[in-house]
């Protein structure tokens, strides 16, 4: 049996419980239970509840939740899988596309096909990247580099040569009457003369030499670490090689050689000239040899 006091006091907890819960904000405590500590722990319970849900419900998490229990076990995994969520936009942000979310159906079905995406078109990229590279620095009928890239490479390995005292080597070599090839057996010959005269020089050099097509039928070497007299030799036994090719149909192809070595403090431009000047000694010699820049 309960008194009409007791009654009215159960009247007078749940209404402010139930106004604590509708209005998020913690009610005083009605008269007659100003005393009760447990009611007064429930209505902060209430209200700390309310302050949290309202923060999450902004996309604050950093409103802490004092309450224990499984509903506040319940607000917590939502705090630990949006903190998760944040993660792992941070992980794709970053570049990481295995990333994979399981948590709200459409959520996650367009976040994961959105990574999928990214991934698709960085590989897309990536690739094209590497078609481009190669486009960019390379002579499309020889596969030697081009011009452009050997003249970056050569700036930097004078740098180098410079910086440690190494040797640096370069020759020019150019195909002897090569108008003639042209002339006699057609431009498509002629061009097959050059695949196959890359292909010698290629398989010729160091692994650290670089081989680039300087114009129509010139090539150039850069040998790092070489002395000119190291270059002279390589040169002379590409030149063997070279002028002991059969083509096809063409027959024997020569080509003359102007080597040099890199002098302490001079530009890219002094070195090719040198070289250059070396090669019409080689031309105005007879042809078919190499000579070395004085
Ligand atoms: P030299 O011994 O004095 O070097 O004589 P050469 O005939 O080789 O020299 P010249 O400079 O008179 O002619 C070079 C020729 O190279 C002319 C040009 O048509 C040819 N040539 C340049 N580029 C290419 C190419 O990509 N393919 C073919 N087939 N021929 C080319
Ligand atoms: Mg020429
Ligand atoms: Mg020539």
């Amino acid at each position: 049996m309960t008194s009409a006091a007791d009654d009215a006091a159960l009247e007078a907890a749940l209404a402010v419980i139930r106004t604590t819960l509708r209005s998020g904000r913690r009610a005083a405590l009605p008269a007659g239970l100003e005393d009760n500590a447990e009611l007064d722990e429930l209505l902060n319970d209430l209200a700390g509840l309310y302050r949290y849900t309202l923060a999450v419900s902004r996309g604050d998490l950093e409103q802490p939740l004092a309450l224990r229990g499984s509903l506040a076990g319940a607000l917590k995994n939502l705090d630990a899988a949006l903190r998760h969520l944040t993660w792992q936009t941070q992980r794709v942000a970053a570049g990481d596309f295995t990333q994979r979310v399981d948590f709200m159906g459409d959520f996650s079905e367009a976040f994961n096909s959105m990574v999928l995406r990214l991934d698709d078109a960085r590989t897309e990229l990536e690739a094209q990247a590497v078609i481009l590279e190669e486009l960019a620095t390379t002579d499309a009928l020889t596969g030697a580099l081009n011009r452009r890239k050997f003249n970056e490479l050569t700036q930097a390995e004078l740098e180098r040569a410079r910086r440690y005292g190494h040797p640096l080597a370069l020759f020019i070599l150019d195909i002897d009457h090569f108008k003639r090839v042209n002339d006699t057996y057609g431009h498509e010959a002629g061009d097959q003369v050059l695949v196959t005269l890359a292909d010698i020089l290629r398989a010729g050099i160091r692994a650290t030499d670089s081989l680039a097509r300087w114009g129509g039928e010139e090539f150039v070497v850069l040998s790092p670490g070489a002395t000119v007299e190291g270059a002279a030799e390589l040169a002379e036994r590409l030149r063997a090689a070279a002028a002991a090719h059969d083509h096809v149909s063409v027959g024997k192809v020569t080509a003359s050689f102007g080597v040099t070595q890199h002098c302490v403090g001079e530009t890219p431009d002094e070195l090719f000239a040198r070289a250059d000047e070396a090669l019409y000694r080689a031309k105005d010699g007879g042809r078919d040899r190499v000579e070395v820049a004085g």
